[in-house]
């Protein structure tokens, strides 16, 4: 037997791996079960060059929980190690990179901690976190010279020691003795869910405990004359060792999509809308398949659905960083050995390669877009609704992905006719000028309540956009300020001849005194601070007042409302309108006309009341007045 000391440069490492790595000590299963894999693949891969020549056998890796002897156990039939690789690989090279990693992790801030945490691979002496004493008996798969089977032991302090057994079968088992702070881990339902989360995809068949399952009897009918099945228990396989993105695309049916979409959100209860199938091997390696949910009004809630692997290892589902923002609202997988997992995220943003993936990805994004509104636009157009704030978002903070969707985004206007950008812009382009030749798009986010307003823009023949999407404020200041012809206006943010700014055709009715004398007893009885008096010469169907407020104004309000542009001031802003009067309205003119205050209040009250309930301004009181003075006009 030898008895050695781990040559630990710096101070003890394993109480700073357990007190440190606290927050995360699930990795160490991880960890673990990686390695398992790493040694089976090169078996499998020296099988392939013809340099193993041995039975390769059931490969599968065996992970055991003892909760008597609190031990768990991951065993695998890979290439093992001798005495001597144990003594390199585990001894030196493994124990250094830990060491690193401890250094490293010793001189972040608590916030950049939680980022490697999970991040790096801490390796196999991660298993130190949850353990006091870890074994690993090894017995290589190289035959002749020094090959016998050895147990490395170590518990938790500096020193090892390592002696030759009598183990036949090649491969690594690995056991961990669970301590005391760590029991947790010895309880079945926790390691199916750390297997679940990790190594749901490992191309090694896992096996821990067993499962019940239905099975078909051969040639035997039950009594209603279908097939028999009885209850029987097999080993339960945790991993999909061949995950649908690691499949050509041209092999892969839509069913298929949809049942891996299942597999990888089973609580989830919607169906997506497409997806994509990545599939990259130069200059990066990238394989995944992105799905396009169906986005809901809270933005936040669909973000961290990416899931990150790297080889197949479940690495994070964090993915900040890695691909550009508006892509988090997809789900699905990617899986990339050349995204660098040791780093911070603020490495990450700048690294070259994660740059490259990240492009590639928006590319491919755009490319099945495209493909999706030239090969079929009927179907894109039925999807446009719930794909509309993705591609909004990403059009908004994307320069390159605008540039693409330029071409198929689309605008939907109340009649539920979908245009692209361009079409639009030909559809209004004879109708809707203003005086300085710029296109007005006119736009309602609320078809209800601004039902009147929308009413006179249709009878002057105008087009009337739906704009009631989360980010559709968002669009139209980005839109305005890449096209400088265009300009958005709420049908209720003016009159609707104010808003296409016609030359005003109509004539007055009054003269100026006239108006100076009517606004003087209007003013009387309307909240000034709140609403600015102007005349217009609007038809005499046409309603005798109205409440607008100018595009402007409101866009403002929206803004501090987000609290966005430095604008908290106008938070605090009383709300501002103007009521318009329409000067050719001829109860307007028989307002002016009777010279009794009491009947002129009365008139002006009731339409004044009129026009704040079309903006839903009408509340409290000032309701209750309204009602009982309507009911008292009919007796
Ligand atoms: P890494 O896996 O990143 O190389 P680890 O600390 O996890 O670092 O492992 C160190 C080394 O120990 C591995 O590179 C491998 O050579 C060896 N090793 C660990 N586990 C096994 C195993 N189950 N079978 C064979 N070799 C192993």
């Amino acid at each position: 037997m030898q008895k050695g000391k781990i040559n630990v440069q710096t101070e003890n490492i394993f109480p700073i791996i357990k007190k440190f790595l606290y927050s995360d000590h699930d990795i160490f299963l991880r960890e673990i079960i990686s390695n398992a894999v790493d040694a089976t693949q090169k078996l499998k891969t020296l099988a392939s060059l013809g340099k193993f020549t041995g039975d390769l056998g059931d490969l599968t890796i065996h992970v055991n929980v003892d909760k008597k002897k609190k031990t768990i156990t991951v065993k695998d039939r890979g290439i093992g190690m001798t005495a001597e690789e144990v003594n390199k690989y585990i001894n030196e090279i493994a124990l250094s990179s830990a060491e690193d990693f401890v250094k490293k992790f010793k001189t972040k801030t608590e916030a950049d901690r939680n980022a490697i945490i999970g991040q790096f691979g801490l390796g196999f002496y991660s298993a130190f976190m949850v353990s006091d004493k870890v074994e690993i008996l090894t017995k290589t798969y190289k035959k002749g010279g020094a090959t016998k089977a050895v147990k490395w032991t170590c518990d938790g302090s500096t020193e090892y020691t390592l002696s030759d057994i009598d183990k036949t079968d090649r491969g690594t088992e690995i056991i961990l003795h669970i301590d005391g702070e760590s029991k947790e881990f010895l309880e079945e339902h926790k390691i199916l869910e750390l297997l679940k989360k990790y190594s749901k995809f490992l191309p090694v068949p896992i096996q821990f405990g067993t499962e019940k399952v239905w099975e078909k009897v051969e040639g035997e009918k039950d009594k209603d004359g279908k097939d028999k099945q009885i209850e029987v228990v097999k080993p339960r396989i945790i991993n999909n060792t061949n995950p649908l993105w690691k499949k050509k695309p041209a092999d892969c049916t839509d069913e298929e999509y949809k049942n891996f979409y299942r597999e990888l959100y089973p609580y989830s209860f919607d169906e997506p809308l497409f997806h994509i199938h990545l599939n990259v091997d130069y200059p990066f390696n990238l394989t995944g398949i992105l799905y396009f949910p169906k986005v809901k009004k809270n933005l936040e809630v669909q973000k961290d659905k990416i899931q990150l692997y790297s080889n197949q290892v479940f690495i994070t589902d964090q993915v900040e960083g890695i691909v550009p923002d508006f892509l988090t609202l997809l789900h699905g997988v990617i899986d990339s050995p050349d995204i660098p997992l040791n780093v911070s995220r603020s490495y990450l943003q700048s690294d070259s390669n994660v740059k490259k993936i990240s492009n590639y990805i928006t590319r491919k994004v755009a490319d099945k877009l495209e493909e999706l509104f030239k090969n079929d636009r009927k179907t894109f157009e039925q999807k446009w609704d719930d794909i509309k704030v993705f591609i909004e978002y990403g059009m908004i903070s994307e320069e390159k992905f605008y540039e693409r969707a330029e071409k198929f985004c689309l605008l939907k206007n109340i009649e539920g006719k979908y245009f692209t950008l361009k079409e639009y812009k030909n559809h209004i382009e004879k109708t809707q000028k203003d005086k300085d030749k710029k296109l007005v798009y006119l736009y309602t986010n609320d078809v209800d309540s601004q039902h009147s307003y929308i009413e006179a823009a249709k009878e002057r023949g105008y087009d009337i956009l739906i704009m009631d999407g989360v980010l559709d404020n968002h669009f139209i200041n980005s839109y305005e300020q890449k096209t400088s012809d265009s300009t958005f206006k709420r049908v209720d943010s003016d009159t609707i001849d104010k808003l296409i700014n016609k030359e005003d055709n109509q004539i007055s009715k009054l003269d100026e005194k006239q108006k100076e004398e009517l606004k003087a007893v209007i003013e009387k009885n309307i909240n000034k601070e709140k609403f600015t008096v102007v005349f217009e010469n609007l038809s005499e169907g046409d309603l005798p007042f109205m409440i607008v407020q100018p595009e402007f104004m409101r866009r403002m309000k929206d803004m501090s409302a987000l609290g966005g542009g430095g604008m908290g001031f106008m938070g605090n802003m009383p709300e501002q309108y103007n009521l318009v009067v329409n000067s050719n309205n001829p109860i307007i003119t028989k307002i002016l006309g009777d010279k009794e205050p009491k009947n002129q209040s009365k008139i002006i009250k009731q339409i004044y009341d009129l026009a704040l309930l079309s903006q839903n301004l009408l509340k409290g009181q000032e309701m209750t007045n309204f009602i009982k003075r309507s009911v008292d006009i009919i007796k």
